[in-house]
């Protein structure tokens, strides 16, 4: 065994062109939305093969204009996954929707078009889905192949008018058979926040291929005004002169974020490339542990973004995951949990009346889930001695 490192949960890279870009900022003088911000849209679009692309100040806030432009409104039922992290259902009262909580399939934690199904039975009312990639893998989008519209998510959706709306606040890059995520449902909101798989401090962005949920986002980002203000200062004519055609927020993004936005898409192929380095050396190094479970990889591991990597504790684990947590940490390794569900937050349990065994499968992740340290600057010895402390403490 190693002598005792010292490995955090999370690491953030960015020595590339980061401050280069952020000085051409400073020096340009504009540091609101404005030039860096149009052309990390233009760039993010291009990445994902979608048309329209509009930066915001979090992935919440993507969600939230997403589900706004589809007209999600008061009284609406939205089914979200309860495995997620509370932006995905918050946005839906924010709006005021009600969401309705599903459960996940064990090994992927992620929704499917089985219970997607069974649920619409019980609810034939609903308006959309908030669908999660969680941890960076894609959900079963589609049936067989590219084109089988039949058995995946899409064609449920399809099949019922629901909208889809994708938190893809993992999956950036991740691919669903080779296709980009970002480029399937009505809409889908990325994240830039200071640990997801590229950042830009606090940001957010929402692709859409719909020219009308584009522009209604870009007017609500913006306090519902019906010019940029960078189309006010650049344009010919009138300055001053702007309407105001609804309440909208304050969500867009400054170019400083942006900057750093730009310098993160450069290498954003790269960073993921070493976090399936990661997976890789989990998968292969842990698959004899019997107490624990392995994230299942449903199809390619080139096409998973490798945002999280999750092991479960099993039953046959002697150890409590809160213990195990404590001891990884007394290894000086950094951990974490994805998730505690949704169902299980005071704020949805008690106004939903939800209750645990309604959630078989999310309830046995739960109990044993923990999120090991993967990101681009975690070496190979590392990784040895994340995996050795494990087979140490529940040997
Ligand atoms: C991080 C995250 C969000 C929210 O993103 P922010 O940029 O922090 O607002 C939404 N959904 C999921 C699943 C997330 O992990």
């Amino acid at each position: 065994m190693n002598t005792k490192l010292k490995i955090p949960y999370c690491r953030i890279r960015c020595d590339g062109n980061e401050l280069r870009y952020i000085q051409e900022t400073l020096e340009s003088g504009w540091l609101t939305t404005g030039a860096k911000c149009f052309e990390f849209e233009k760039k993010f679009s291009q990445k994902i093969g979608g048309k329209f692309a509009c930066a915001v100040s979090s992935g919440t806030a993507a969600l939230h204009l997403a589900c706004e432009a589809i007209g999600i409104g008061p009284g609406d039922k939205i089914f979200v996954p309860t495995m997620t992290f509370t932006s995905s259902a918050e946005i839906i009262r924010y709006l005021g929707a009600d969401p309705i909580f599903l459960d996940v399939e064990y090994g992927t934690c992620l929704l499917t078009p089985g219970i997607l199904e069974e649920a619409i039975r019980k609810h034939p009312g609903a308006k959309a889905v908030i669908l999660v990639h969680v941890g960076g893998q894609a959900a079963q989008l589609l049936g067989e192949g590219l084109t089988d519209n039949n058995q995946g998510i899409i064609g449920i959706c399809q099949r019922n008018a629901l909208k889809l709306i994708e938190d893809a606040a993992h999956a950036f890059p991740a691919r669903f058979r080779g296709r980009m995520i970002g480029s399937f449902g009505d809409a889908t909101c990325f994240s830039f926040y200071a640990n997801k798989t590229i950042t830009t401090g606090e940001g957010g962005m929402l692709v859409t291929d719909e020219r009308a949920l584009f522009e209604r986002a870009k007017v609500m980002r913006l306090h519902g005004i019906s010019r940029d203000i960078w189309d006010r200062y650049t344009s010919a004519g009138s300055s001053w002169e702007y309407d105001v055609i609804a309440p909208g927020y304050k969500y867009n993004m400054p170019d400083v974020a942006a900057a750093i936005g730009l310098a993160q898409l450069e290498r954003a192929d790269l960073l993921r490339q070493e976090r399936e380095r990661c997976a890789r050396f989990y998968f292969k190094n842990l698959k004899e542990v019997d107490s624990i479970d392995l994230p299942s990889v449903r199809e390619s591991m080139a096409d998973h973004a490798w945002h999280l990597y999750s092991i479960v504790l099993n039953e046959r684990s002697r150890l409590a995951r809160n213990r195990f947590v404590e001891l990884m940490a007394e290894k000086g390794i950094g951990t974490s949990v994805h998730y505690k569900p949704l169902h299980r937050m005071t704020y949805y349990r008690e106004r939903y009346g939800l209750r645990p065994e309604d959630f078989p499968n999310a309830e046995r992740i739960w109990r044993g889930c923990v999120s090991l340290p993967i990101y681009p600057t975690l070496g190979n010895g590392e990784l040895e001695y994340i995996c050795d402390s494990i087979r140490e403490i529940l040997a």
